[in-house]
């Protein structure tokens, strides 16, 4: 089995439709695919059948709050009618579209009209900040994708808005009533010391969370092998995942990322009892 339990269509910041993802994971040979849109879940109910041996595994990502930073939050396998989780989602659009408005009013006062007509002509439904990032592009504002988020949309940017995100524990609340198993991204990216960094991984598990990605695009060795100590020690599930956005970023591919060593093979998520598989 080749597993990728975290890619974006263009329902939030990926660039392709949710066919495209099923069609590229097929190709690359993956066996058990979740497309993980940020704080939406359109993709899922448009591929529920792929019509091949590809099984789609139910996903969402979630922009949360913990301490002073942003984490991100994968949910797995839970029910996407459930009320609860329809109310999270609904309430991280209201914050998404909210701060667009905000960016957009920065923007205004540049002298930049066009924001918000530029998004609503997009086919997603979460609007993020790559988006803005590509209007900065498609203006001439800015050379490329990553001077945008350097000079205006990270911390500190001239465009720079503090999303209020749901707190981490609520995510995972949610999450577990809906079925699912909650899982902590990429918790190599975090600006987080070794110890402030096990600290979440306590609290996330303390509040019910049960996964962490242990790899990933482009990881680092090093970092690899400390999330996957950090996972044993914990006995949190081993998840992994592309992160794809688009096939343009050829560095990044569906069902490329590390293998899980042996030792952490042991804890992977495809072992969790609600794991629904038959190829396993
Ligand atoms: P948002 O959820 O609106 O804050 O947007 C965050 C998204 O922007 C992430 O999921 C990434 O896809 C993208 N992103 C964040 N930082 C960068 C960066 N430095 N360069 C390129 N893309 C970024
Ligand atoms: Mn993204
Ligand atoms: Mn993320
Ligand atoms: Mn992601």
């Amino acid at each position: 089995m080749k597993v990728d339990l975290h890619c974006h269509s263009y329902y939030s910041d990926g660039k392709h439709a949710p066919d495209f993802l099923i069609q590229r994971a097929i190709q690359n040979q993956v066996t058990h695919l979740a497309i993980t849109d940020h704080d939406c879940t359109e993709a899922l109910v448009e591929v529920a059948n792929t019509g091949s041996e590809l099984i789609l595994i139910n996903g969402v990502e979630i922009s949360c709050a913990w301490e002073a930073i942003e984490v991100h939050v994968v949910g797995l396998l839970f029910d996407p009618q459930d009320e609860d989780m329809r109310g999270l989602l609904a309430s991280q659009q209201e914050k998404r579209r909210a701060r667009m408005l905000a960016i957009d009013t920065k923007l205004q006062a540049m002298g930049n009209e066009g924001l918000m007509s530029y998004l609503q002509a997009l086919p997603c439904i979460s609007y993020t900040r790559s988006h803005v990032a590509d209007f900065l592009v498609d203006r001439g504002i800015c050379k490329s994708r990553q001077k945008a988020f350097k000079s205006f949309l990270g911390k500190g940017g001239r465009l720079y808005e503090a999303a209020n995100w749901c707190p981490l524990h609520d995510a995972v609340s949610v999450i577990n009533n809906s079925g699912g198993i909650a899982v902590l991204a990429h918790p190599g990216r975090y600006p987080l010391g070794k110890k402030k960094l096990e600290a979440l991984a306590d609290d996330f598990a303390n509040h019910g969370g049960e996964a962490i990605e242990v790899s990933y695009s482009n990881i680092q060795q090093r970092t690899r092998l400390q999330l996957s100590e950090l996972c044993l020690s914990k006995n949190l599930y081993a998840s992994v995942g592309s992160d794809f956005h688009d096939a343009a970023a050829h560095w990044i591919d569906i069902g490329r990322f590390p293998l899980l060593d042996q030792q952490t093979k042991n804890n992977a998520i495809w072992l969790h009892p609600r794991w629904h598989s038959s190829n396993k």
